[in-house]
């Protein structure tokens, strides 16, 4: 894909996503409400995209991964045998003198980062949303908004082993909101309260988990590829022993290089088997295999890959981002992958002139039952397709006068500029030709054997 690695502020994002339609902070019209952030027309777009994309590669086009969809609301003693009750808490600081708090963790000194102020000592803050469930609030309707979707996965392995007869190795995916009390949010969507994540739980006998562990980074390493990350701007950070959860054997995250430095995409941890067997313990139930092969009964160990919607969606928006010179003005091109691209032809008629239009109406009609298109009419043609390329359009269909007499169109690429003209019942073949990724150069992709042997 033709581009380089432009490192571009988040405000110009944040303008774009506004100004076209992709994200708006919430409740605008209020005064926005912090860290909330709404999909717009082109957003919601592009975030079923990136979910779609991912729900084929890891539960359709596989044999091994099904899906569900687990409810947010789940037992509360779901929480507690998770640990979420006990342990899923950030270290709270608050300045004597601003008020505004802070995570401990995150802090490099030991006065407020605002104003210098002197810090309160830390208290642990649970980043479980509560709430009641029933007309009385009281402890025992307490629920939590999940904080993960994983757990709704563990509460379901023995529904899904005996109704799908899967054999192990097997995993079980699930996407879907999840919400967090973080105590700071911030750069747009990567931080917020509520979001969406898409998660695998992959079982395992126990001594072949290393090797799927290495598996799963480097298939979900590939997916990024796939859709067009940067090489350069994706890169994997093993988990030191001090920083693992106190279950897990190994973690790495896949992290992004986004405008404020490298940070987390995706986390893909060995867990053991410890979820499974802390749902056994408090639930009474057995949730262990019964592997034929060898005759007996074990707890599977999982693999986990567990990725961010909203954080996927920003890196897609960041590493397609482009501004280039053209026709001696700047260009900006949203250089998204044509499987993310939230319109995928774009109809342009020459002008509003009522020649044109039966037939530009026609060519849209037809379009439209094949790709998402969009039909702009509004303003000079040169206007439009720059509008086109800031929402990532991969193509335009231009109908003019010439059409009339010859029934051809012009087809514009948006990463070229490059034009041809084509009959149009050659149309629909030739942009799913071009649609189905081929046009659009891929890079190779990741093959190390193991993780030890990928380098930054
Ligand atoms: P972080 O260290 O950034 O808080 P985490 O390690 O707590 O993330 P996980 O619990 O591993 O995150 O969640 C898996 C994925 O869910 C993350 O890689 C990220 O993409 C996404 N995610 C987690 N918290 C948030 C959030 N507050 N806002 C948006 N996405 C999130």
């Amino acid at each position: 894909m033709p581009g380089k690695t432009t490192k571009v502020d988040m405000e110009k994002i944040v303008s774009l996503c506004k100004r076209r339609g992709f994200i708006f902070p919430s409740s605008e019209i209020y005064g926005g409400l912090g860290s909330c952030w709404d999909y717009g027309q082109l957003g919601v777009e592009l975030k079923r995209n990136v979910k779609d994309a991912w729900w084929r590669a890891v539960v359709q086009q596989r044999d091994d991964v099904v899906g569900i969809d687990a409810s947010i609301m789940m037992h509360p003693q779901a929480w507690i045998a998770s640990g979420h009750v006990e342990g899923f808490s950030d270290p709270l600081v608050e300045c004597k003198v601003c008020h505004l708090r802070w995570r401990a963790d995150e802090l490099n000194g030991n006065s407020c980062p605002d104003c210098s102020g002197e810090l309160t000592e830390p208290r642990l803050f649970n980043l479980m949303f509560k709430t009641f469930m029933g007309p009385v609030e009281d402890d025992a309707s307490v629920v939590y908004l999940r904080p993960e979707t994983a757990q709704g996965i563990f509460v379901n392995f023995d529904n899904v082993l005996t109704t799908s007869r899967k054999k192990l190795p097997f995993g079980i995916a699930q996407m879907g909101k999840s919400f967090r009390n973080e105590i700071t949010t911030g750069n747009f969507i990567f931080r917020t309260r509520e979001f969406e994540q898409m998660e695998i739980e992959y079982f395992v006998k126990q001594g072949s988990d290393e090797e799927w562990f290495n598996y799963w980074v480097k298939e979900r390493f590939n997916w990024y590829l796939n859709l067009g990350i940067k090489r350069d701007n994706l890169r994997l950070r093993e988990h030191g022993e001090e920083e693992l959860a106190h279950y897990a054997k190994r973690c790495c995250d896949i992290d992004y290089f986004f405008p404020m430095g490298w940070a987390e995409l995706e986390g893909i941890a060995n867990r053991g088997d410890f979820d499974l067997i802390q749902h056994a313990k408090y639930s009474g139930k057995s949730l262990a295999y019964f592997d034929e092969g060898v005759g007996e009964s074990y707890v599977p160990y999982v693999i986990e890959p567990s990725a961010g919607v909203d954080r996927s969606v920003l890196a897609f928006l960041i590493d397609a981002y482009d501004e280039e010179l053209a026709e001696g003005e700047i260009r900006v091109v949203l250089r998204l992958h044509p499987q993310l691209a939230p319109i995928k032809v774009a109809i342009l008629p020459l002008s509003r002139n009522e020649k044109l239009v039966p037939l530009a109406r026609e060519v849209y009609s037809k379009l439209r039952s094949y790709f998402m298109t969009q039909y702009d009419d509004a303003q000079s043609i040169g206007r439009r397709y720059r509008r086109q390329d800031e929402i990532g359009t991969p193509f335009c269909v231009t109908i003019d006068f010439q059409s009339l007499e010859d029934n051809q169109v012009t087809i514009r690429e948006r990463d070229s500029m490059s034009q041809i003209r084509l009959p149009i019942e050659e149309m629909v073949e030739t942009l799913q030709d071009k649609l189905s990724g081929e046009s659009f150069a891929t890079q190779p992709l990741w093959t190390a054997k193991a993780v030890d042997a990928l380098e930054e």
